[in-house]
């Protein structure tokens, strides 16, 4: 029997879901989300060499609604799709870590009890990943579960770069800058050493645009500075959220237009970014091929975005070796790339057209001051990592914890 992990990565209405060989280097067998749950729901997969394996859609209302349906969904094929196989371990991707947890944890009562103490500080994430916690565990009794932080990894970061400009006893009691998208900061770095060992080790601005979007900036390795902060709302616009705003224009909201907070945070958190712009859509593929002026304007601010973003982490580092592109939009919007670095020549990068058009690994001109890289993130890859060595797998004479 074939030992793996399984990753689970447990959004509101999905579960994205991996499985990886238990192996000191492991190959993906194949990943997949559903989605929809509750409403209209979605299955799809592909293999390790992103051949599709499943697509299916339930009829409206008749497929998995809770997390504990789709798990048992989703393992029932992959019984079928990887006979034989045995689930070694478990990794989740945990939101929120907290100031405390500064990397992967085996996860038991205690912590998923102190982990759902969290859930003010993410209440859009923290207690769907805890759903998707809770349906593995009652699945694999057996198996350990380890969870895996999208925070842990700015735990490097000093105190300037952590607090707010606010009275002590709030820092104290956890208001603080946490940074988030840390597994994929961690994956791409480690990616960075692999491809150019010598930049990987200097100042790095890595700059993670997707639906959801954040930059951080690496120093050797570790992260000293990043764009989110107490919640997933700072920082650059994204596909529904604003990114940074004066809070002033909260208090307007709330005192002169009478919205309730809800409302506010659905504004924020839902209907702003790119699709409140835009008027149109969260998505940049559906902006880029739009004439109409606010899509326009709307890619127009998120360059403007990027590239102050940009400037504020090059001078916490104190100067930049490489900046890396990442996630769906830093993975493929090459017009989106080229605006954005048309506007850094002053920090010394000097593009290369057709190596970004064609999405290249390195898209800077031999001559440029500053390298710039193309680096597909791979969350999946990285929690799948962390759960095999944190268990011991994969490594002759040493034992699952
Ligand atoms: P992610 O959350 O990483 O899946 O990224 C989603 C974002 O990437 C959406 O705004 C997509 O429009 C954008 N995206 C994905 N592929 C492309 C592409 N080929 N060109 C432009 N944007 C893309």
């Amino acid at each position: 029997m074939t030992g793996v992990v399984l990753t689970i990565n447990a959004g509101s209405s999905s579960i994205k879901f991996s499985v990886f060989e238990a192996a000191a280097h492991p190959q993906c067998r194949l990943i997949g989300q559903i989605e929809g749950l509750g409403a209209s729901v979605h299955c799809k997969a592909v293999d390790g060499a992103r051949k599709p394996l499943i697509d299916r859609v339930w009829p409206a209302g008749e497929g998995p609604d809770s997390h504990a349906a789709a798990l048992a969904e989703i393992i029932g094929w992959l019984e079928e799709e990887l006979p034989g196989v045995r689930v070694e371990g478990v990794g989740h991707r945990i939101v929120h870590g907290g100031r405390d947890h500064t990397k992967p944890v085996l996860i038991d009562d205690a912590l998923v009890a102190d982990l759902a103490r969290l859930t003010p500080l993410a209440p859009l994430h923290q207690p769907h990943n805890l759903a998707g916690v809770a349906a593995a565990r009652e699945h694999f009794p057996d198996a350990p579960q380890v969870a895996c932080f999208d925070t842990a990894f700015h735990r490097t970061q000093a105190f300037v770069a952590e607090s707010y400009a606010l009275p002590r006893s709030y820092y104290e009691e956890g208001v603080r800058r946490y940074g988030f998208h840390g597994l994929s900061y961690e994956y791409v770095g480690r990616r960075l050493s692999e491809i150019a060992p010598l930049e990987a080790a200097g100042r790095v601005i890595i700059a993670h645009l997707g639906n959801g979007c954040s930059m951080a900036a690496v120093k050797g390795g570790r992260s000293v500075a990043t764009t989110l902060g107490f919640s997933s709302l700072d920082g650059v616009p994204m596909g529904t959220r604003c990114g940074q705003i004066d809070p002033g224009v909260l208090f307007y909201l709330i005192d002169q237009k009478g919205m309730s907070t809800k409302e506010v945070a659905d504004l924020l958190f839902r209907n702003s970014g790119l699709k409140g712009m835009s008027g149109l859509s969260h998505d940049l593929r559906v902006l880029e091929t739009s004439d109409d002026p606010q899509a326009k304007d709307a890619i127009e601010h998120f360059v403007y975005r990027v590239r102050r973003e940009t400037g504020s982490l090059a001078a916490a580092l104190g100067g930049v070796d490489a900046l890396v592109f990442t996630a769906g939009i830093g993975e493929n919007a090459a017009r989106v790339r080229a605006r954005i670095l048309g506007g850094l020549q002053w920090l010394g990068v000097t593009l290369d057209p057709a190596a970004n058009d064609r999405n290249q690994t390195v898209i800077s001109s031999a001559d440029s001051k500053v390298k710039v890289f193309v680096i597909p993130t791979d969350e999946e890859a990285m929690i799948a990592r962390h759960t095999i060595h944190l268990l011991g797998l994969g490594v002759p004479g040493r034992l699952i914890a």
